[in-house]
């Protein structure tokens, strides 16, 4: 007898219980119904969005664009908060670049939803720390969200040399020189080696022990394909540029001579990574080797630095002739999805925030 007295005390919380839920959930369908939500957008609804964010439901009241969240193929669950609030702001806003944004997973709510942000979050090389400067330039330039990302991330939206950084030397053979990151003036590698016979036609004939081993083995390999290649201009020290910029400055002025020539401490030639190869002048473009040299040279580990149609991102006039080594994983990253040095490096290698 006490047995079935406890087993009915039990029975009856369990259906307490069971209608006090039961109950709730029937309450925010009739709610969401009388808001004029259809049976489907409600069941759409309850399928879709988990139950602590129903209130939210209610707070919106009857809006088709949170039936076109729910119906979107990106719509993920967890974001549902953010897609609200942010739509919330953004009322005007297309709801696939909302959802978008939201996806990038990026605290970007505080940037207004457009088109372009939404492209810019899907872009490869996307970094959460520049989108300002991204949404400044693609606000102000008609260029797609991939230039933008290019331009910023290589701070070619900044004045060249307008900013000034210590090249990284820990970067190895990823050091960075350009128009911003520069050498100290008694910066020489330590492990320079001499290219010789066959190898090399200049009277700067050093490289880094690594570079010049990587060269030479691309040098034998082009032989192979009846290519003859060779150095003739590889590490230049501090000096050496001083005298060749002034002298440039002299013949062109100042304005002129920072297109083609580097600034002493800027020029990439002092890093002991590159080589400028047999003829160099712009004639030497188009020639077998120097077509060689731009589909294959990744291959050892050499990029072409200063390509054609990236003369606002490097700052440098289109050189058929000049090669850097940045080994062979970097090279294939760099030479398949077309990017420059300074790209590469901003993304891979200064970038802590993707
Ligand atoms: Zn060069």
């Amino acid at each position: 007898m006490k047995r079935v007295l406890i087993i009915l005390f039990i029975l009856i919380i369990a259906v307490t219980f069971f209608f006090i839920f039961y109950k709730k959930d029937l309450s925010y369908e009739d709610k969401m119904k009388n808001l004029g939500y259809s049976s489907s957008e409600v069941s759409l609804i309850l399928d879709n969005v988990s139950s602590q964010n129903y209130d939210l439901v209610l707070e919106l009241g009857y809006d088709k664009s949170l039936i076109n969240i729910l119906n979107s193929n990106d719509y993920k669950e967890n974001n549902f908060e953010n897609y609200i609030k942010y739509y919330m702001k953004n009322k005007k806003a297309n709801i696939g670049d909302i959802i978008s944004i939201v996806n990038s997973n990026y605290d970007l709510m505080n940037y207004p939803a457009s088109g372009l942000l939404a492209n810019l979050v899907k872009e490869k090389y996307y970094i959460n720390a520049n989108v300002a400067r991204y949404l400044d330039y693609g606000n102000s330039h008609d260029v797609n969200s991939k230039k933008i990302i290019s331009i910023v991330n290589s701070k070619a939206d900044l004045e060249f040399y307008s900013e000034s950084y210590d090249s990284n030397l820990n970067d190895n053979n990823l050091i960075l020189v350009n128009k911003f990151y520069h050498l100290k003036e008694d910066y020489v590698p330590n492990d320079l080696v001499t290219l010789s016979g066959q190898y090399n036609k200049g009277a700067n004939n050093k490289m880094r022990k690594d570079a010049a081993l990587a060269f030479m083995e691309m040098v034998d390999a082009a032989k192979l394909d009846n290519i003859i290649l060779y150095n003739m201009s590889a590490y230049r020290d501090y000096n050496y540029q001083v005298n060749l910029y002034n002298k440039y400055i002299q013949r062109d002025g100042k304005e002129a001579a920072d297109k083609y020539s580097a600034r002493p401490g800027y020029s990439e030639h002092q890093s002991g990574l590159c080589s400028d190869l047999n003829n160099i002048s712009d004639s030497f473009d188009g020639t077998d080797e120097a077509i060689w040299l731009k589909n294959n040279a990744y291959k050892y580990g050499f990029i072409l630095r200063f390509p054609k149609d990236k003369e606002d991102i490097t700052g440098y006039k289109y050189e058929p002739w000049h090669y850097r080594y940045v080994g062979k994983d970097a090279a294939k990253i760099i030479y398949d999805d077309d990017i420059t040095l300074e790209e590469y490096y901003a993304y891979y290698i200064e970038n802590t925030s993707n």
